[in-house]
């Protein structure tokens, strides 16, 4: 592996938390790399994170987000050294399809850390979905957190090596010690529920002034879409998003858990608490009706809540891995040298 020198790419927290794992590993192994923040989201990741990384890129503001982050990251030559042979990209940001993008044209081989995540509806969730899609064209390497992801990269025809690894978020869940307490902990911020927020929050107070024996707790996202409405949670405790180590140490004493966050689909199922999902889809199928329940509509999350906390306990194995998913990147990394 001594020729290569990867550029690991994240512009946001989930990001973040996901490559941290490889990159402890690539740390512990002596393995060169550089690390790029592409600056998609600032607010969420502490100072320290963003002043750890190498280069960083600025997205000029335009008249489009979208737009300004790929052009962003396509008119920045300055971080493409000479020496980088491979690049690595998380999950399906805009910044990170721009990123593989820059690097295809540079004919850098492209490693996609958790590969195959599908709903196959371009809009929901969006922009994602067609990163998603659109990265798996120019990877080399896919790490997919499942076997059904990576039956749809085989069913796909995808050009490059497909290989399940688990998902690397457990990685940093493997010495935590899960208990059940009267904690409820709500998180919400996606994209496509900005237009309704305010009915899921209608819902969920009302949830919780009829559950006084639970605490609901709620790190509200800093998006002015969600900011906006966060007067209608009367019966809540209102906090600041959290650091990762102090919200897994939340997550970990939480009841049951009301999201529309991909990686707490993950995260929970591995802590063994039951998560409903504020979505109308989800690309993580896998635990779906054992540790995930649909909530499409915010209408129908009472009658469901009052399901899950009745029987709160799921039962079953955490499908998305063991929390042993960086080593076993190095043993593919070490075998195949993509
Ligand atoms: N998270 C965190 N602090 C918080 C809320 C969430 O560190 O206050 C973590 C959470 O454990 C998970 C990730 O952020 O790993 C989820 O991020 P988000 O919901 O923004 O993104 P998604 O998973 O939907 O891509």
């Amino acid at each position: 592996m001594g020729r290569m020198k990867f550029l690991i790419a994240f512009g946001t927290r989930p990001e973040w938390i996901k490559l941290k794992p490889v990159i402890d590993m690539f740390d512990d192994k002596g393995i060169k790399y550089k690390t790029l923040f592409s600056g998609q989201h600032v607010d969420l990741l502490s100072r320290e994170v963003i002043e750890s990384v190498n280069m960083k890129l600025k997205i000029d503001d335009g008249p489009n987000r979208l737009d300004s982050i790929v052009g962003s990251v396509m008119v920045d030559s300055g971080i493409w050294d000479d020496d980088i042979t491979h690049v690595m990209i998380q999950g399906d940001t805009t910044s990170a399809f721009a990123i593989a993008l820059a690097a295809f044209h540079r004919k850098l081989k492209v490693i996609h850390l958790e590969a195959g995540l599908r709903t196959y509806n371009i809009w929901d969730p969006y922009p994602e979905e067609f990163n998603r899609q659109a990265i798996s064209r120019l990877t080399d390497l896919h790490l997919c957190p499942t076997e059904l992801s990576s039956i749809y990269l085989s069913n796909e025809k995808v050009a490059g090596r497909v290989e399940i690894v688990g998902n690397t978020v457990l990685d940093n869940l493997r010495d935590v010690e899960p208990e059940y307490t009267n904690k409820v902990v709500v998180t919400m911020h996606r994209r496509e529920n900005h237009e309704i927020i305010d009915r899921w929050f209608k819902e969920i107070d009302k949830i919780a002034e009829a559950n006084k024996d639970l605490e609901f707790i709620i790190p509200m996202h800093p998006n002015p879409n969600v900011q906006k409405h966060k007067h209608l949670l009367k019966n809540l405790k209102i906090v600041e998003p959290m650091e990762y180590n102090e919200f897994i140490k939340l997550l970990a004493q939480t009841r049951l858990v009301i999201s529309d966050s991909g990686g707490l689909q993950e995260e929970t199922s591995f802590l063994k608490k039951k998560c409903i999902v504020c979505r109308k889809t989800t690309e993580r199928l896998e635990g779906v009706n054992t540790f995930a329940f649909m909530c499409p509509e915010p209408e129908e999350l009472e009658k469901i809540f009052n399901q899950i906390n009745a029987d709160h306990i799921p039962v079953g194995d955490c499908p998305y891995g063991d929390g042993k998913s960086a080593q076993k990147i190095l043993e593919i990394l070490k075998k195949y040298e993509i």
